[in-house]
């Protein structure tokens, strides 16, 4: 919650108005029983450790001071109870990460701790609660409305924090029951710490307040290794989603996303190192994608560069750890990070860097799942780049070096969709066939057959160069794709092609008996030409309609020339 400064200001002015003054007037008016100091000190220092050791549920923090405060309450009235949850604020600072600019959520949590422990305490009283009477009944009863009305109140003021800042919050939330049932626990442990301290004295904070710590401490572990659980769940379904990406990109943009959620941090950083020089492949900062570039020095000299020579993954639990080695893309206000090495095949290929601005942001066990994470993400890379070049090997020709039928067919769908978003005007096809190139075969043998299409399909790429798309088609068609070719300048340049063909000598080798010699021999090609949109709207139809030029307009009309697709 980001708040004003102005309202930072009227928390601060409100709790000066009410706590300080407040707790003067607790003090000289309001009932209690002396105190016994030496059974108060011990009461402090219990309801203390309980607060320095919270424990989490369902992802909230739980503080069961409520029990010593209790017993504090019912033991000497309000201001032995209201001073002592002050107290308790002190531990608060660091589990609240309370720094300079969320300075006024203390000053808060102090009012409401204030206005909860006067208001419960006078209302038991007024209703007729005897401070100190060891009336089991009476105890039971105003203990019970005590605890219940802290918790009812503490809602309350929760609630109209959050509709005075312009939420609409629900009153009855999982964190309300959780206080329900928290209360129903600690009610009784307060009760008879209560009646344990008042017929035995001391030793009553060893025998409640040990095992009360020792249960704490049980439920805390167990809820780190269900965290510790719960991540490596996600890590594994990330692995799994990582590793049915098929391109580098998505790959990059899924991973630093799910990492980006998946931790408390403010910026990442995939760190590449290319050719012995250092690049930023990927940031993210804030949730914001960046695109930015520094020089490879700053980076190998950086807490990047220490990462991927050290090899394995550090974490940095605040600024002073890492300043003398910062990176040129961590800003000043960042103070825990984590330095991962990216491993692939036993190589470093770089690093990710995850930064935050609170101190300890990162447990060790997280940097050991970020590490995993990376080895899949590694993993994940290098399959996509095993998928692009079998996809790339299966759409080339073996024979002739160039593209092939399945690389044509996709690759006419893909300018076709350019075609109709406008991104092109036309599109033509050509299509040509050797004639009579059984006859080749049958006079000069396979292999000089062979040899001949290699040599073709080389002429036509060199004819056409970067201007249109080559392939082979099929045995001994070839396909050339021309974007924003007219079909007039499509068989401008079919006739070129022709040219070329005809007057280009082909060497072949005549095996004759023992000896093999070199001849030279010159062929021909029909060629058939289709465009889009004229001829056709489909990718299809566009193959079909050259083809059906070449053999009706250019085999049946005697070879060797180029046809245009006629309706
Ligand atoms: P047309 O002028 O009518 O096109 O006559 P053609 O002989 O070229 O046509 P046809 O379709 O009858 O024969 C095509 C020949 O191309 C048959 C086959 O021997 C040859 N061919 C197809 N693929 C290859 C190949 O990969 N290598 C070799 N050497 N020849 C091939
Ligand atoms: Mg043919
Ligand atoms: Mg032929």
């Amino acid at each position: 919650m980001d708040i004003s400064k102005k309202a930072k200001q009227n928390i601060f002015f409100m709790w000066l108005l009410v706590v300080p003054i407040g707790t003067f007037l607790v003090y000289r008016f309001a009932s209690s029983k002396p105190i016994e100091w030496d059974l108060y000190f011990y009461y402090v220092v219990l309801a203390l450790l309980t607060t320095i050791f919270p424990f989490f549920i369902a992802g909230a923090t739980m503080i069961l001071v409520q029990w010593v405060n209790l017993a504090l309450f019912l033991n000497y009235g309000i201001l032995a109870e209201l001073v002592a949850m002050q107290l308790c604020l002190i531990p608060l600072i660091y589990h609240m990460k309370i720094n300079k600019e969320t300075r006024y959520k203390l000053y808060y949590s102090s009012f409401m701790f204030f206005v909860i422990s006067v208001a419960c305490g006078s209302f038991v009283i007024w209703l007729g609660y005897d401070i100190g009477t060891l009336v089991i009944k009476d105890v039971v009863i105003y203990g019970s409305i005590y605890a219940f009305l802290s918790i009812i109140l503490n809602h309350v003021l929760l609630y109209v924090r959050q509709v005075a800042t312009g939420l609409k919050p629900d009153f009855f939330t999982k964190d309300f029951a959780w206080d329900v049932i928290c209360t129903m626990i600690t009610l009784p442990f307060g009760i008879s710490l209560f009646f344990l301290e008042s017929y035995v004295g001391a030793i009553a904070f060893v025998l409640l307040g040990v095992p009360f710590l020792m249960i704490t401490l049980l439920i805390r572990m167990y809820n780190d290794s269900e965290k510790v659980n719960a991540d490596l769940n996600k890590a594994s379904e990330f692995g799994h989603e990582l590793a049915e990406r098929m391109t580098g990109k998505e790959i990059i943009d899924m991973f630093i996303e799910r990492i980006a959620n998946m931790f408390p941090m403010n910026s990442a950083y995939i760190v590449d190192n290319i050719n012995n020089q250092f690049v930023i492949l990927r940031a993210i900062e804030d949730g914001v994608n960046k695109e930015i570039k520094f020089s490879h020095e700053d980076i190998k000299h950086s807490l990047a560069g220490n990462g991927y020579k050290k090899g394995y993954p550090i974490l940095y639990n605040k600024q002073s750890e890492w300043i003398h080695m910062k990176p040129p893309f961590l800003t000043l206000d960042m103070q825990s990070v984590m330095c991962v090495p990216i491993y692939r095949n036993q190589t470093i290929e770089g690093v990710l860097i995850l930064a935050s601005r609170e101190k300890h942001a990162f447990q060790a066990y997280q940097l050991k799942i970020v590490h995993l994470l990376c080895s899949y993400f590694a993993v994940s890379v290098e399959k996509a780049n095993y998928v692009r070049e079998a996809v790339a090997k299966s759409e080339i020709c073996e024979l002739t070096k160039i593209h092939n039928y399945r690389y044509l067919d996709r690759q006419i769908d893909i300018d076709m969709k350019k075609l109709s978003a406008g991104v092109y005007h036309s599109l033509s096809l050509i299509m040509l066939d050797i004639d009579k190139f059984k006859e080749v075969n049958d006079s000069y043998g396979h292999h000089s057959g062979n040899l001949i299409l290699q040599e073709f399909a080389q002429i036509i790429k060199a004819e056409i160069g970067p201007n249109g798309t080559v392939g082979r088609y099929g045995g001994e068609e070839f396909v050339v794709i021309l974007p924003n070719y007219t079909k007039l300048q499509a068989m401008r340049i079919a006739e070129q092609l022709r040219l070329k063909i005809e007057q280009t000598p082909f060497i072949v080798q005549l095996d004759l008996a023992d000896v093999s010699r070199d001849e030279i021999i010159f062929i021909t090609a029909s060629i058939g030409v289709s465009s889009a949109p004229d001829d056709s709207e489909e990718g299809m139809s566009l193959i079909r309609n050259a083809d059906r030029a070449l053999y009706i307009g250019a085999k049946q009309a005697g070879r060797n020339r180029v046809a245009e697709y006629v309706k």
